[in-house]
């Protein structure tokens, strides 16, 4: 095991260096799988924010007056590039938040995706429309860069939100800075270092600190000029006020409550894979889009609880988040063990029924090594629940916790989905088309997935209704319009 004079040290990068906090300070990086310190990681201050937001403003210039085929050129340089850093960068996130290393081929692939997608919008973020006036004025729009944009990171996804905020926003012709979450900065600050290297220096740069200390300085700073920010809602409210001090524009990709809808007539061996790999599988329900609540056609909701039990129980590897074979990892921190920990013992006290789950650890999810003992591990965990109203059934977890719950009709099955503040995804499981497109329809949310989940494209917009946030990071967002009126002397 790591000792701790041995953690790696690793660095801001800002203006196209490698660079200690200025105070020298650094807090550690703790791998969830053990509990303990694997790497170290700058813990910045507000010298380190002035010195990154001067560096972003003194590139912005040089940057924003590329032409698009110009920086096209070096977005697609930077997606050819990453391939070759694929291993290393999911290989650091995976000690980092936990993550099963199972997903990387997938996540590699998203990245590079979005890179590709990001060179061939660049013209799309600067055509603007001309409008004829009258019979001697024109008018026309100019699309424009904001100038500086800042990328608040959550620990749950940081190398794809990173790339998300990152390459639209510098598609537009912004610079940016980059704030990872303190709990998860390790893959952040390599693929800053990595992706400096092929951009003019200044141009994209990485700090890490903390949230109420330098995201908190940077988002009221007055040369930081749009913030885009993927995490929980509280912060969206902290980012709101700090904002407020200079207004700038937001984008806000949140949390959610999202229900996973199965009807009668589905394809229920589909429908079971659906609604496991929707929470438990996916970062042990640590992702925005989790399903967590799974609403069952009355009609086969036992059989659907049975199907669910047994799936969870013998295909569900909880294990070493390194091992190719795990399908499910530890919780993140210690923090969110607690959190959620502490949701099971509400569901409880709540009237849920404890259909399977609920302890720390359990016989398909404690790793049998003796260096994991220390880790956050819980087992999958479903509540059998007869009212939404429950806090289980509204609150966010962020955990591998769901409830199951019985409805009727159609009609029931969109009023329970929407009956939460949050409105980011939903499934929808039926084999009739109809009906499916009715659901589409009378769903409050900004995805719907019909017979699959969580299926994002490069090419999608992405965003969140409700409490679920505002906002999507695509290259539209990242410029802004200017209006042009010119009159011309007969
Ligand atoms: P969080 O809100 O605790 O932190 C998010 C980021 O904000 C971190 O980088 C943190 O350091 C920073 N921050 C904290 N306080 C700040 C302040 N006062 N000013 C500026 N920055 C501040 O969220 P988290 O726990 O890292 O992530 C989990 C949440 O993110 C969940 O709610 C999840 O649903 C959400 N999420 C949403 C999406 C989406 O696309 N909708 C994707 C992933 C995660």
């Amino acid at each position: 095991m790591t000792t701790k004079q041995e953690l790696k040290q690793y660095q801001n990068f800002i203006n196209g260096k490698l660079m200690a906090a200025s105070s020298g300070n650094t807090m550690d990086s703790i791998e969830p799988s053990t509990g303990e310190a694997w790497a170290k990681i700058p813990l910045s201050t507000q010298e380190d924010v002035e010195k990154v937001v001067t560096a972003a403003r003194q590139a912005f210039p040089a940057w924003s007056a590329l032409s698009a085929e110009e920086r096209s050129g070096y977005l697609r340089r930077i997606g050819d590039a990453i391939s070759l850093h694929d291993e290393e960068l999911t290989t650091l996130e995976t000690r980092d938040n936990g993550e099963v290393i199972a997903v990387a081929p997938y996540l590699a692939e998203a990245i590079k995706s979005v890179w590709y997608d990001a060179a061939g919008a660049c013209k799309e973020g600067s055509q603007g429309k001309t409008v004829q006036m009258g019979p001697t004025s024109i008018g026309y729009t100019l699309r424009e860069p904001f100038g500086v944009v800042l990328g608040i990171l959550p620990w749950n996804a940081p190398l794809f939100t990173f790339t998300i905020k990152a390459a639209y926003a510098l598609a537009a012709g912004n610079t940016v800075i980059i704030k990872p979450s303190q709990q998860a900065s390790v893959s952040s600050l390599r693929y800053g270092e990595l992706l400096g290297g092929i951009l003019p220096s200044g141009v994209l740069n990485v700090i890490s600190g903390l949230g109420r200390d330098i995201g908190d300085a940077l988002v009221a700073h007055p040369g930081v000029s749009k913030v885009s920010m993927t995490g929980s809602g509280t912060t969206a409210g902290s980012i709101l006020r700090a904002s407020a001090r200079h207004p700038k524009p937001t984008i806000f990709e949140l949390g959610g409550k999202s229900p996973n809808i199965v009807f009668e007539d589905a394809d229920l061996d589909k429908a079971v894979d659906g609604v496991i790999h929707a929470i438990y599988t996916s970062n042990a329900g640590q992702r925005c889009t989790a399903g967590s609540r799974i609403l069952i056609q009355q009609s086969i909701f036992e059989e659907m609880i049975d199907r669910i039990r047994e799936r969870i129980k013998n295909t569900i590897k909880a294990g070493d988040p390194m091992d190719l074979a795990s399908t499910m990892g530890p919780l993140s921190s210690l923090d969110q063990y607690v959190k959620i920990r502490s949701y099971i013992k509400l569901g409880v006290e709540e009237g849920g029924e404890i259909v399977c789950g609920g302890r720390h650890g359990g016989e398909n999810v404690l790793p049998d090594k003796p260096e994991f003992s220390g880790g956050y591990w819980v087992e999958p965990t479903l509540f059998k629940v007869n009212s939404n109203t429950l806090r289980i059934c509204q609150e966010e977890i962020f955990g591998p916790v769901a409830v199951v719950m019985p409805f009727e009709t159609e009609e029931e099955a969109a009023a329970i989905a929407n009956d939460t503040c949050f409105g980011l995804g939903a499934g929808v499981w039926t084999r009739d088309l109809n009906l499916a497109h009715r659901m589409i329809r009378k769903i409050e949310s900004g995805n719907v997935w019909v017979n699959t989940y969580s299926r994002v494209g490069a090419d999608l917009p992405f965003g969140g209704f409700k409490e679920s946030g505002y906002g999507t990071d695509s290259i539209l967002e990242y410029s802004r319009e200017k209006a042009c009126v010119i009159e011309i002397e007969e």
